[in-house]
Protein backbone atom coordinates (compact mmCIF):
# COMPACT_ATOMS: atom_id res chain seq x y z
CA UNK A 1 0.00 0.00 0.00
CA UNK A 2 1.50 3.48 -0.93
CA UNK A 3 0.74 6.83 0.18
CA UNK A 4 -1.59 8.53 -1.89
CA UNK A 5 -1.98 12.44 -1.76
CA UNK A 6 -5.48 13.13 -0.45
CA UNK A 7 -4.36 10.76 2.36
CA UNK A 8 -5.95 12.16 5.76
CA UNK A 9 -7.14 14.76 3.94
CA UNK A 10 -10.40 14.87 5.67
CA UNK A 11 -8.41 14.84 9.06
CA UNK A 12 -5.17 17.01 8.21
CA UNK A 13 -5.06 18.93 11.84
CA UNK A 14 -4.73 15.97 14.11
CA UNK A 15 -0.96 15.22 15.12
CA UNK A 16 0.91 12.90 12.64
CA UNK A 17 2.45 9.67 14.40
CA UNK A 18 4.85 7.41 12.19
CA UNK A 19 5.32 4.06 13.49
CA UNK A 20 8.44 2.24 12.25
CA UNK A 21 7.91 -1.63 12.50
CA UNK A 22 5.49 -4.03 12.35
CA UNK A 23 5.78 -6.41 15.07
CA UNK A 24 4.04 -6.85 18.48
CA UNK A 25 5.56 -3.06 19.44
CA UNK A 26 4.62 -1.07 16.52
CA UNK A 27 1.08 -2.81 15.96
CA UNK A 28 0.29 -1.62 19.53
CA UNK A 29 1.92 1.69 18.87
CA UNK A 30 -0.23 2.38 15.78
CA UNK A 31 -3.51 1.22 17.58
CA UNK A 32 -3.14 3.65 20.70
CA UNK A 33 -2.13 6.05 18.76
CA UNK A 34 -4.96 6.15 16.34
CA UNK A 35 -7.45 5.65 19.44
CA UNK A 36 -5.85 8.73 20.75
CA UNK A 37 -6.71 10.66 17.62
CA UNK A 38 -3.63 11.19 15.60
CA UNK A 39 -3.47 10.32 12.08
CA UNK A 40 -0.88 6.83 12.01
CA UNK A 41 1.45 5.93 9.35
CA UNK A 42 2.33 2.54 10.35
CA UNK A 43 5.63 1.38 8.40
CA UNK A 44 6.77 -1.96 7.82
CA UNK A 45 10.29 -3.45 5.62
CA UNK A 46 8.19 -7.12 5.28
CA UNK A 47 5.33 -7.82 3.09
CA UNK A 48 3.45 -8.84 6.55
CA UNK A 49 2.89 -7.31 9.56
CA UNK A 50 3.62 -9.51 13.06
CA UNK A 51 7.07 -8.95 13.49
CA UNK A 52 9.22 -12.42 14.47
CA UNK A 53 6.50 -13.17 17.20
CA UNK A 54 4.00 -13.79 14.44
CA UNK A 55 6.09 -14.69 11.78
CA UNK A 56 3.29 -16.73 9.53
CA UNK A 57 3.04 -18.07 6.32
CA UNK A 58 2.13 -15.67 3.42
CA UNK A 59 -1.77 -14.66 3.05
CA UNK A 60 -2.09 -16.16 0.00
CA UNK A 61 -1.07 -19.28 1.19
CA UNK A 62 -2.90 -19.10 4.78
CA UNK A 63 -2.09 -21.56 7.02
CA UNK A 64 -5.38 -23.30 8.77
CA UNK A 65 -3.86 -24.26 11.77
CA UNK A 66 -2.12 -20.58 12.32
CA UNK A 67 -3.56 -19.78 15.10
CA UNK A 68 -2.53 -23.16 17.11
CA UNK A 69 1.47 -22.71 16.24
CA UNK A 70 1.36 -19.01 17.93
CA UNK A 71 0.98 -17.74 21.18
CA UNK A 72 -1.61 -15.11 21.37
CA UNK A 73 -2.70 -14.97 17.69
CA UNK A 74 -6.24 -13.30 18.74
CA UNK A 75 -4.18 -10.39 19.99
CA UNK A 76 -2.63 -10.46 16.56
CA UNK A 77 -5.31 -10.53 14.51
CA UNK A 78 -7.42 -7.75 16.53
CA UNK A 79 -4.06 -5.58 16.11
CA UNK A 80 -3.76 -6.21 12.60
CA UNK A 81 -7.36 -5.87 11.80
CA UNK A 82 -7.99 -3.02 13.54
CA UNK A 83 -4.82 -0.94 12.02
CA UNK A 84 -6.04 -2.57 8.32
CA UNK A 85 -9.59 -1.45 8.79
CA UNK A 86 -9.00 1.74 10.18
CA UNK A 87 -9.06 5.29 7.53
CA UNK A 88 -6.97 7.19 10.13
CA UNK A 89 -3.97 4.43 9.69
CA UNK A 90 -2.04 4.21 6.71
CA UNK A 91 -0.47 0.61 6.54
CA UNK A 92 2.60 0.64 4.01
CA UNK A 93 4.32 -2.72 3.70
CA UNK A 94 7.25 -3.72 1.80
CA UNK A 95 8.58 -0.31 3.30
CA UNK A 96 12.14 0.27 4.09
CA UNK A 97 13.36 3.01 5.84
CA UNK A 98 16.66 3.69 4.82
CA UNK A 99 17.91 7.04 6.61
CA UNK A 100 16.83 9.33 9.19
CA UNK A 101 17.54 13.06 8.48
CA UNK A 102 16.67 15.71 10.88
CA UNK A 103 15.09 19.15 9.29
CA UNK A 104 14.06 21.91 11.77
CA UNK A 105 14.49 20.02 14.55
CA UNK A 106 12.14 17.41 13.25
CA UNK A 107 12.71 14.20 11.83
CA UNK A 108 12.27 13.25 8.01
CA UNK A 109 12.09 9.56 6.95
CA UNK A 110 13.71 8.51 4.06
CA UNK A 111 11.04 5.61 2.70
CA UNK A 112 11.64 3.22 -0.40
CA UNK A 113 7.99 1.40 -0.98
CA UNK A 114 7.34 -1.71 -3.24
CA UNK A 115 9.16 -4.92 -4.00
CA UNK A 116 12.74 -4.95 -3.22
CA UNK A 117 13.75 -7.59 -6.54
CA UNK A 118 11.78 -4.84 -8.15
CA UNK A 119 14.27 -2.33 -8.98
CA UNK A 120 11.57 0.63 -9.01
CA UNK A 121 10.57 1.72 -5.44
CA UNK A 122 8.21 4.61 -4.78
CA UNK A 123 10.34 6.59 -2.79
CA UNK A 124 8.13 8.33 -0.04
CA UNK A 125 9.48 11.45 2.67
CA UNK A 126 7.53 11.60 6.03
CA UNK A 127 7.64 14.29 7.86
CA UNK A 128 5.89 13.38 11.35
CA UNK A 129 5.11 15.33 14.15
CA UNK A 130 6.04 12.09 16.65
CA UNK A 131 7.95 8.87 16.06
CA UNK A 132 7.71 5.70 17.46
CA UNK A 133 10.73 3.35 16.75
CA UNK A 134 9.65 -0.31 17.27
CA UNK A 135 12.25 -1.74 15.04
CA UNK A 136 13.25 -4.66 16.95
CA UNK A 137 16.30 -7.16 16.96
CA UNK A 138 18.07 -9.75 15.06
CA UNK A 139 20.10 -12.63 16.45
CA UNK A 140 23.10 -12.31 18.42
CA UNK A 141 25.68 -15.77 17.42
CA UNK A 142 28.98 -16.16 19.01
CA UNK A 143 31.40 -17.55 16.77
CA UNK A 144 32.97 -21.29 17.26
CA UNK A 145 35.47 -22.94 14.95
CA UNK A 146 33.52 -24.32 12.05
CA UNK A 147 30.86 -21.91 12.05
CA UNK A 148 31.36 -20.58 8.51
CA UNK A 149 30.04 -24.21 7.38
CA UNK A 150 26.79 -24.89 5.39
CA UNK A 151 24.41 -26.16 7.94
CA UNK A 152 25.24 -23.86 10.67
CA UNK A 153 21.95 -21.16 11.03
CA UNK A 154 21.05 -18.53 13.70
CA UNK A 155 18.30 -19.58 15.72
CA UNK A 156 16.28 -16.81 14.39
CA UNK A 157 16.34 -17.99 10.72
CA UNK A 158 15.32 -21.70 11.34
CA UNK A 159 12.36 -19.87 13.18
CA UNK A 160 11.47 -17.90 10.23
CA UNK A 161 12.14 -20.66 8.19
CA UNK A 162 10.34 -22.75 10.19
CA UNK A 163 7.41 -20.16 10.54
CA UNK A 164 6.77 -18.60 7.19
CA UNK A 165 7.56 -21.64 5.21
CA UNK A 166 6.76 -24.72 7.30
CA UNK A 167 10.44 -25.81 6.12
CA UNK A 168 13.18 -27.23 8.40
CA UNK A 169 16.95 -26.16 8.18
CA UNK A 170 17.77 -30.02 8.33
CA UNK A 171 16.80 -33.38 9.40
CA UNK A 172 19.05 -34.14 12.32
CA UNK A 173 19.30 -30.74 13.75
CA UNK A 174 21.18 -30.04 16.88
CA UNK A 175 19.74 -26.12 18.75
CA UNK A 176 22.17 -24.31 21.23
CA UNK A 177 23.03 -21.27 22.45
CA UNK A 178 21.62 -18.93 25.80
CA UNK A 179 18.12 -18.60 26.70
CA UNK A 180 14.34 -19.50 26.43
CA UNK A 181 14.30 -18.65 22.42
CA UNK A 182 15.64 -21.96 22.17
CA UNK A 183 12.37 -23.56 22.99
CA UNK A 184 10.40 -22.08 20.50
CA UNK A 185 12.69 -22.85 18.04
CA UNK A 186 13.18 -26.33 18.78
CA UNK A 187 8.97 -26.89 18.91
CA UNK A 188 9.15 -25.19 15.52
CA UNK A 189 11.44 -27.66 14.26
CA UNK A 190 9.96 -30.49 15.58
CA UNK A 191 6.83 -29.23 13.80
CA UNK A 192 8.37 -29.19 10.35
CA UNK A 193 9.15 -32.30 10.97
CA UNK A 194 13.26 -32.08 11.69
CA UNK A 195 14.45 -34.51 14.27
CA UNK A 196 16.16 -32.00 17.19
CA UNK A 197 19.25 -34.18 18.14
CA UNK A 198 19.58 -31.97 21.75
CA UNK A 199 19.35 -28.05 23.17
CA UNK A 200 22.15 -27.28 24.53
CA UNK A 201 21.23 -24.34 27.23
CA UNK A 202 24.85 -23.12 28.07
CA UNK A 203 23.97 -21.60 31.32
CA UNK A 204 24.51 -24.32 33.81
CA UNK A 205 21.88 -24.37 37.02
CA UNK A 206 23.89 -22.16 39.12
CA UNK A 207 23.67 -19.25 36.68
CA UNK A 208 19.77 -20.51 36.27
CA UNK A 209 18.73 -20.64 39.74
CA UNK A 210 17.94 -17.12 40.70
CA UNK A 211 15.84 -16.37 37.67
CA UNK A 212 12.63 -18.38 40.14
CA UNK A 213 14.03 -18.53 43.60
CA UNK A 214 14.72 -14.65 44.09
CA UNK A 215 11.40 -12.80 45.29
CA UNK A 216 9.48 -15.09 42.70
CA UNK A 217 6.10 -13.42 43.40
CA UNK A 218 7.57 -10.08 41.57
CA UNK A 219 6.95 -12.73 38.60
CA UNK A 220 3.13 -12.64 39.21
CA UNK A 221 2.21 -10.60 36.23
CA UNK A 222 4.12 -12.96 33.63
CA UNK A 223 2.69 -16.15 35.24
CA UNK A 224 1.22 -17.50 31.42
CA UNK A 225 5.26 -17.56 30.66
CA UNK A 226 4.85 -20.75 32.92
CA UNK A 227 2.23 -22.27 30.85
CA UNK A 228 4.09 -21.36 27.80
CA UNK A 229 6.98 -23.08 29.51
CA UNK A 230 5.01 -26.09 29.92
CA UNK A 231 3.90 -26.26 26.43
CA UNK A 232 7.43 -26.24 25.21
CA UNK A 233 8.68 -28.98 28.02
CA UNK A 234 5.57 -31.15 26.40
CA UNK A 235 6.31 -30.89 23.11
CA UNK A 236 10.25 -31.80 24.40
CA UNK A 237 9.26 -34.15 25.90
CA UNK A 238 6.88 -36.10 23.20
CA UNK A 239 9.41 -35.91 20.65
CA UNK A 240 11.99 -37.29 23.02
CA UNK A 241 14.42 -34.16 22.72
CA UNK A 242 16.97 -34.11 25.31
CA UNK A 243 17.57 -30.48 26.66
CA UNK A 244 21.45 -29.71 28.25
CA UNK A 245 22.02 -27.76 30.93
CA UNK A 246 25.78 -25.95 31.11
CA UNK A 247 26.47 -26.86 27.58
CA UNK A 248 27.60 -25.40 24.42
CA UNK A 249 28.13 -26.19 20.99
CA UNK A 250 32.14 -25.47 21.08
CA UNK A 251 33.04 -26.80 17.39
CA UNK A 252 31.17 -27.78 14.02
CA UNK A 253 32.34 -29.89 11.72
CA UNK A 254 32.24 -31.20 7.82
CA UNK A 255 33.70 -31.12 4.03
CA UNK A 256 31.12 -29.41 2.74
CA UNK A 257 28.67 -28.77 5.01
CA UNK A 258 28.20 -29.77 8.69
CA UNK A 259 28.16 -33.26 9.83
CA UNK A 260 28.84 -33.31 13.25
CA UNK A 261 29.29 -31.12 15.84
CA UNK A 262 31.52 -31.44 19.33
CA UNK A 263 29.59 -30.04 22.27
CA UNK A 264 31.51 -29.78 25.44
CA UNK A 265 30.27 -28.78 29.74
CA UNK A 266 31.35 -25.00 30.45
CA UNK A 267 31.89 -23.21 33.60
CA UNK A 268 29.53 -20.61 35.52
CA UNK A 269 32.19 -18.31 33.20
CA UNK A 270 31.08 -20.84 29.95
CA UNK A 271 34.87 -21.78 29.44
CA UNK A 272 34.70 -25.50 28.09
CA UNK A 273 35.50 -27.45 30.31
CA UNK A 274 38.51 -30.23 29.22
CA UNK A 275 37.36 -33.92 29.00
CA UNK A 276 33.79 -33.20 28.72
CA UNK A 277 33.69 -33.32 24.79
CA UNK A 278 31.12 -34.83 22.89
CA UNK A 279 30.15 -34.87 18.96
CA UNK A 280 27.12 -35.66 18.16
CA UNK A 281 26.16 -36.75 14.28
CA UNK A 282 23.79 -33.57 12.89
CA UNK A 283 23.41 -31.98 9.09
CA UNK A 284 21.99 -28.40 10.49
CA UNK A 285 22.89 -26.39 13.90
CA UNK A 286 20.95 -23.51 14.77
CA UNK A 287 22.57 -20.89 17.28
CA UNK A 288 21.66 -18.18 19.12
CA UNK A 289 23.34 -16.51 22.31
CA UNK A 290 20.31 -13.62 22.71
CA UNK A 291 19.48 -10.59 20.55
CA UNK A 292 21.11 -7.33 19.29
CA UNK A 293 18.55 -4.65 19.19
CA UNK A 294 18.44 -2.87 15.59
CA UNK A 295 19.33 0.67 16.86
CA UNK A 296 20.20 2.39 13.52
CA UNK A 297 17.37 4.65 13.26
CA UNK A 298 17.45 5.94 16.61
CA UNK A 299 21.22 6.48 16.52
CA UNK A 300 20.66 8.35 13.21
CA UNK A 301 17.67 10.27 14.99
CA UNK A 302 20.53 11.22 17.91
CA UNK A 303 18.58 9.06 20.75
CA UNK A 304 20.88 8.35 23.86
CA UNK A 305 21.74 4.85 23.92
CA UNK A 306 22.67 3.44 27.56
CA UNK A 307 26.09 1.17 28.08
CA UNK A 308 24.16 -2.00 27.63
CA UNK A 309 23.36 -1.19 23.92
CA UNK A 310 19.63 -0.44 24.09
CA UNK A 311 17.80 2.91 23.83
CA UNK A 312 17.49 5.09 26.64
CA UNK A 313 13.87 5.28 27.33
CA UNK A 314 11.99 6.72 30.40
CA UNK A 315 8.57 5.04 31.79
CA UNK A 316 6.40 6.96 28.87
CA UNK A 317 9.19 5.39 26.22
CA UNK A 318 10.22 8.61 25.56
CA UNK A 319 13.99 8.75 23.99
CA UNK A 320 16.13 11.89 24.88
CA UNK A 321 15.16 13.43 21.59
CA UNK A 322 12.10 15.49 22.29
CA UNK A 323 8.98 13.62 20.04
CA UNK A 324 10.85 10.38 19.65
CA UNK A 325 9.72 7.12 21.04
CA UNK A 326 10.98 3.59 21.39
CA UNK A 327 9.77 0.44 22.12
CA UNK A 328 9.78 -3.40 22.29
CA UNK A 329 13.05 -4.83 21.49
CA UNK A 330 15.39 -1.72 21.15
CA UNK A 331 14.73 -1.03 24.75
CA UNK A 332 15.69 -3.82 26.66
CA UNK A 333 14.83 -8.07 25.31
CA UNK A 334 11.45 -8.68 27.61
CA UNK A 335 9.57 -10.92 24.81
CA UNK A 336 6.58 -9.85 23.20
CA UNK A 337 4.01 -8.74 25.94
CA UNK A 338 7.03 -6.11 26.73
CA UNK A 339 6.89 -5.25 23.56
CA UNK A 340 3.10 -4.97 23.64
CA UNK A 341 2.76 -2.96 26.79
CA UNK A 342 5.48 -0.79 25.76
CA UNK A 343 4.16 -0.35 21.98
CA UNK A 344 0.95 0.95 23.52
CA UNK A 345 2.39 3.44 26.49
CA UNK A 346 4.34 5.06 23.68
CA UNK A 347 1.39 5.15 20.86
CA UNK A 348 -0.59 7.01 23.05
CA UNK A 349 1.25 9.24 24.24
CA UNK A 350 3.51 9.87 21.12
CA UNK A 351 -0.63 11.19 19.93
CA UNK A 352 -0.26 13.70 22.97
CA UNK A 353 -2.60 11.69 25.47
CA UNK A 354 -1.45 11.81 29.15
CA UNK A 355 -0.37 8.64 30.97
CA UNK A 356 -2.16 8.45 33.77
CA UNK A 357 -5.26 7.39 31.04
CA UNK A 358 -7.27 5.42 32.37
CA UNK A 359 -6.74 2.66 29.21
CA UNK A 360 -3.05 2.79 29.93
CA UNK A 361 -3.61 1.01 33.33
CA UNK A 362 -3.14 -2.56 32.15
CA UNK A 363 -0.16 -1.83 29.82
CA UNK A 364 1.80 0.42 32.77
CA UNK A 365 1.21 -2.48 34.98
CA UNK A 366 2.75 -4.74 32.13
CA UNK A 367 5.65 -2.74 31.53
CA UNK A 368 6.67 -3.02 35.15
CA UNK A 369 6.49 -6.61 35.20
CA UNK A 370 7.99 -7.31 32.14
CA UNK A 371 10.67 -4.78 32.66
CA UNK A 372 11.14 -6.46 35.19
CA UNK A 373 10.82 -9.57 33.96
CA UNK A 374 13.59 -8.62 30.90
CA UNK A 375 16.28 -8.25 33.68
CA UNK A 376 15.87 -11.62 35.27
CA UNK A 377 16.65 -13.20 31.63
CA UNK A 378 19.47 -10.97 31.35
CA UNK A 379 21.06 -12.30 34.49
CA UNK A 380 19.84 -15.89 33.94
CA UNK A 381 20.90 -16.16 30.10
CA UNK A 382 23.36 -13.64 29.32
CA UNK A 383 26.31 -14.30 27.63
CA UNK A 384 29.34 -14.71 29.91
CA UNK A 385 33.18 -13.93 29.16
CA UNK A 386 34.57 -17.25 28.65
CA UNK A 387 33.13 -17.99 25.41
CA UNK A 388 36.42 -16.88 23.69
CA UNK A 389 38.08 -19.85 25.16
CA UNK A 390 36.40 -22.20 22.77
CA UNK A 391 38.28 -20.02 19.55
CA UNK A 392 40.94 -21.04 17.90
CA UNK A 393 43.34 -19.16 16.16
CA UNK A 394 41.86 -19.49 12.61
CA UNK A 395 38.68 -19.39 13.80
CA UNK A 396 36.61 -16.87 11.84
CA UNK A 397 35.37 -13.69 13.88
CA UNK A 398 34.13 -12.00 10.64
CA UNK A 399 32.72 -13.52 8.03
CA UNK A 400 32.17 -11.46 5.16
CA UNK A 401 35.67 -10.11 5.42
CA UNK A 402 37.65 -13.36 6.50
CA UNK A 403 38.81 -11.91 9.47
CA UNK A 404 40.42 -14.71 11.80
CA UNK A 405 40.01 -14.47 15.80
CA UNK A 406 44.47 -14.94 16.15
CA UNK A 407 45.10 -12.32 13.13
CA UNK A 408 42.69 -9.71 15.28
CA UNK A 409 44.13 -10.28 18.28
CA UNK A 410 47.66 -9.86 16.95
CA UNK A 411 46.99 -6.70 15.08
CA UNK A 412 45.13 -5.10 18.35
CA UNK A 413 48.60 -5.88 20.00
CA UNK A 414 50.91 -4.65 17.06
CA UNK A 415 48.51 -1.19 17.06
CA UNK A 416 48.33 -0.87 20.64
CA UNK A 417 45.23 0.25 20.26
CA UNK A 418 41.91 0.02 22.13
CA UNK A 419 39.67 2.12 19.23
CA UNK A 420 36.72 0.28 17.73
CA UNK A 421 37.90 2.70 14.43
CA UNK A 422 41.17 1.60 14.45
CA UNK A 423 40.18 -1.88 15.47
CA UNK A 424 37.94 -2.31 12.16
CA UNK A 425 40.87 -0.32 9.51
CA UNK A 426 43.57 -2.01 10.64
CA UNK A 427 41.78 -6.03 10.86
CA UNK A 428 38.81 -5.58 8.43
CA UNK A 429 36.35 -7.24 11.13
CA UNK A 430 32.60 -5.56 10.76
CA UNK A 431 33.42 -3.84 7.49
CA UNK A 432 31.72 -6.34 4.96
CA UNK A 433 28.55 -6.33 3.44
CA UNK A 434 26.62 -7.13 6.91
CA UNK A 435 28.18 -3.58 8.26
CA UNK A 436 29.20 -5.51 11.78
CA UNK A 437 25.50 -6.92 12.65
CA UNK A 438 26.49 -10.46 12.68
CA UNK A 439 30.05 -9.55 14.28
CA UNK A 440 29.70 -6.22 15.54
CA UNK A 441 29.11 -7.17 19.00
CA UNK A 442 31.52 -10.15 19.60
CA UNK A 443 34.34 -7.56 17.72
CA UNK A 444 33.80 -4.94 20.62
CA UNK A 445 33.89 -7.67 23.55
CA UNK A 446 36.88 -8.89 22.37
CA UNK A 447 38.20 -5.71 21.78
CA UNK A 448 37.29 -5.15 25.27
CA UNK A 449 38.79 -8.20 26.99
CA UNK A 450 42.42 -7.70 25.40
CA UNK A 451 42.76 -3.88 25.83
CA UNK A 452 40.66 -3.65 28.99
CA UNK A 453 38.69 -0.48 27.83
CA UNK A 454 35.22 -0.74 26.81
CA UNK A 455 35.00 2.46 25.79
CA UNK A 456 37.41 2.44 22.74
CA UNK A 457 36.78 5.73 21.15
CA UNK A 458 33.33 5.81 21.38
CA UNK A 459 32.57 4.47 17.59
CA UNK A 460 30.11 2.20 17.33
CA UNK A 461 28.83 -0.90 15.27
CA UNK A 462 25.17 0.41 15.01
CA UNK A 463 26.03 3.72 13.41
CA UNK A 464 24.84 2.78 9.88
CA UNK A 465 23.31 6.37 8.10
CA UNK A 466 22.83 4.23 5.62
CA UNK A 467 20.56 1.57 7.09
CA UNK A 468 19.88 -1.22 4.64
CA UNK A 469 21.22 -1.51 0.81
CA UNK A 470 19.08 0.91 -1.18
CA UNK A 471 19.73 1.04 -5.26
CA UNK A 472 21.73 4.08 -6.08
CA UNK A 473 18.45 4.65 -8.78
CA UNK A 474 15.81 4.78 -5.44
CA UNK A 475 18.49 7.84 -3.90
CA UNK A 476 18.87 9.74 -7.44
CA UNK A 477 14.81 9.65 -7.30
CA UNK A 478 14.40 11.63 -3.84
CA UNK A 479 16.53 14.36 -5.38
CA UNK A 480 15.97 13.99 -9.39
CA UNK A 481 11.95 14.50 -9.38
CA UNK A 482 10.30 17.39 -7.44
CA UNK A 483 8.18 15.08 -5.44
CA UNK A 484 4.60 16.52 -4.32
CA UNK A 485 4.57 17.91 -1.51
CA UNK A 486 1.66 16.81 1.33
CA UNK A 487 0.90 18.35 4.82
CA UNK A 488 2.99 15.66 6.46
CA UNK A 489 3.58 12.80 3.01
CA UNK A 490 5.42 13.43 -0.13
CA UNK A 491 5.43 10.61 -2.34
CA UNK A 492 6.63 10.42 -6.07
CA UNK A 493 6.04 7.71 -8.40
C1 LIG B 1 14.72 -13.81 14.05
C2 LIG B 1 13.91 -13.74 15.32
C3 LIG B 1 12.88 -14.66 15.54
C4 LIG B 1 12.12 -14.60 16.71
N1 LIG B 1 11.14 -15.54 16.92
C5 LIG B 1 10.50 -15.57 18.12
C6 LIG B 1 9.57 -16.60 18.43
O1 LIG B 1 9.32 -17.47 17.61
N2 LIG B 1 9.00 -16.61 19.66
C7 LIG B 1 9.29 -15.65 20.59
O2 LIG B 1 8.77 -15.71 21.70
N3 LIG B 1 10.13 -14.65 20.32
C8 LIG B 1 10.76 -14.59 19.12
N4 LIG B 1 11.67 -13.60 18.86
C9 LIG B 1 11.79 -12.53 19.84
C10 LIG B 1 10.79 -11.47 19.30
O3 LIG B 1 11.52 -10.61 18.47
C11 LIG B 1 10.04 -10.62 20.30
O4 LIG B 1 9.47 -11.31 21.31
C12 LIG B 1 8.99 -9.70 19.64
O5 LIG B 1 8.71 -10.03 18.30
C13 LIG B 1 9.54 -8.31 19.69
O6 LIG B 1 8.63 -7.43 19.13
P1 LIG B 1 9.12 -6.06 18.48
O7 LIG B 1 7.89 -5.41 17.98
O8 LIG B 1 9.98 -5.33 19.43
O9 LIG B 1 10.09 -6.46 17.28
P2 LIG B 1 9.86 -7.33 15.96
O10 LIG B 1 8.83 -8.35 16.14
O11 LIG B 1 11.22 -7.77 15.57
O12 LIG B 1 9.34 -6.26 14.90
C14 LIG B 1 10.16 -5.26 14.36
C15 LIG B 1 9.69 -4.96 12.95
O13 LIG B 1 10.33 -3.78 12.49
C16 LIG B 1 10.59 -3.92 11.12
N5 LIG B 1 11.69 -3.01 10.78
C17 LIG B 1 12.92 -2.96 11.36
N6 LIG B 1 13.67 -1.97 10.81
C18 LIG B 1 12.88 -1.40 9.86
C19 LIG B 1 13.10 -0.33 8.94
N7 LIG B 1 14.26 0.34 8.90
N8 LIG B 1 12.09 0.01 8.08
C20 LIG B 1 10.90 -0.65 8.13
N9 LIG B 1 10.64 -1.68 8.98
C21 LIG B 1 11.62 -2.04 9.83
C22 LIG B 1 10.96 -5.39 10.96
O14 LIG B 1 10.76 -5.85 9.63
C23 LIG B 1 10.05 -6.07 11.97
O15 LIG B 1 8.88 -6.59 11.39
C24 LIG B 1 12.40 -13.61 17.68
C25 LIG B 1 13.41 -12.68 17.43
C26 LIG B 1 14.15 -12.73 16.26
C27 LIG B 1 15.24 -11.72 16.04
Amino acid sequence: MTSTPDMFASNSDSRHVVVVGGGPAGLAAAVAASKQGARVTLVEASDELGGQFWRHLPEERAGAKEAKLHHNWDTYVQLRDSVLNDDTCEVLLEAQVWAIETENAKSVLNVVVGNVDDGDRTPVRLYPDALVLATGAHDRTLPFPGWDLPGVFTAGAAQAFAKSERIAVGERVVVAGAGPFLLPVMSSLAAANAKVVGVFEANGIGNLRNWLLNAPWKLAGAAHKGGELVEYLATGIRHRIPYHLGTGVIAAHGKDRVEEVTVAKLGSNWEPIPGTEKRYKADAVCVSHGFTPRLELAIAVGCEILPTKFVKVNKDQETSVPNVFAAGEITSIGGCDAALAEGEIAGHRAAGSKRDSPQLRKAVRMQAVFNHFAGRLEAAHGIRKGWTKWLEQDTLLCRCEETKYGSFCDTISKTESSGLRSAKLTTRAGLGICQGRICGRNVEAILTQLTGDSAGDGARTDRRPIVSPVRLGDIANFGNKQPASFTSIESEK
